[in-house]
């Protein structure tokens, strides 16, 4: 590590943070309780460019009524050792009241790829990214900003919105980091009970499984999507919400598979909802 991080919560103490840094500047926009995952892009930026910057901040507007909000997990201290130790230059941690003050009423809404899937069974959570997206890049004006494949919707949302709003920021994805057993890093894998943790991985076998059918020439977007959805409903503690064959960049549903293709799900393990993906291509 080549000098001290610098740890800052409110506007005023970003910007005088922010001054010290050179360009181009590298932006991770995460909501803490880091794993392998987040510190990835981070390392990613920090071969990219001259500074990181990396925000923590669970943002209360993305989270349904009936979600975890409250319960969201949280460990500062930890997260700060990682981010350290992946060379950061800064971390800004804002409160809800800096970034929502009384009479707030401003957001963004990206209308067409957010309806489907995550934006379908999560409504207004797409408006609440893009708004806190927006106000985290305007805040930090980041030459490039780094974000994961492990949320791909998002992605694609936070493209769109870049391209139509015309923000000066180039925007990463990366390749989703993996436990050994193929359950794609998160930090609602915390939830999961031992039995439900072992059990976990079938998301990433029903994604190989369509994965290696397309390998072998199948092209019906239903009969991938049968496939993910036989090998979850063969796992008992697994409740499927949706499968998806999708165009990777409109999200909308194919009937057959030509271009860009993202396989995609989400799934009950109890309460906790995990979601996971791949790219065909
Ligand atoms: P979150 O803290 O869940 O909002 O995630 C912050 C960023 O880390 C988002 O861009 C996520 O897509 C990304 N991310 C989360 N999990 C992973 C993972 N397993 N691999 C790669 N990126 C991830």
């Amino acid at each position: 590590m080549s000098r001290q991080m610098i740890l800052v919560t409110t506007l005023e103490e970003l910007k005088a943070g922010l001054a010290l840094l050179e360009h181009p500047l590298g932006f991770v926009p995460t909501m803490g309780y880091l794993h392998d995952g987040h510190v990835s892009l981070a390392r990613r930026a920090r071969e990219e460019c001259k500074a990181v910057a990396v925000s923590i901040f669970v943002n209360p507007t993305q989270f349904g009524p009936n979600e975890d909000l409250a319960k969201y997990p949280r460990d500062l201290e930890r997260d700060l050792r990682l981010l350290e130790e992946a060379d950061v230059d800064l971390v800004w941690t804002p409160t809800p009241e800096d970034m929502y003050p009384q009479g707030y009423q401003t957001w963004v809404d990206v209308a067409e790829v957010s309806l489907p899937l995550e934006g379908a069974q999560r409504p207004g959570h797409f408006r609440g990214v893009t708004t806190v997206v927006t106000k985290l890049f305007n805040a930090v004006q980041p030459t490039r900003a780094y974000f994961g494949q492990k949320d791909a919707q998002q992605a694609a949302v936070i493209r769109r919105m870049t391209r139509d709003l015309n923000f000066p920021v180039e925007i990463l994805v990366c390749p989703i980091v993996r436990e050994p057993d193929g359950l794609a890093m998160s930090s609602r894998n915390v939830y999961l009970s031992p039995e439900q943790r072992r059990a976990a991985p079938v998301l990433h076998r029903s994604l190989l499984a369509a994965q290696a059918a397309y390998q072998n020439g199948e092209r019906g977007a239903e009969k991938l999507r049968q496939t993910m959805k036989s090998i979850l409903d063969a796992e008992p503690l697994a409740q499927v919400q949706y499968v998806s064959c999708a165009d990777s960049e409109t999200l909308q549903e194919l009937d057959h598979v030509t271009g860009k293709t993202l396989l995609s799900m989400a799934v009950f393990f109890g309460k906790t909802r995990l979601i996971d993906n791949v790219l065909l291509s």
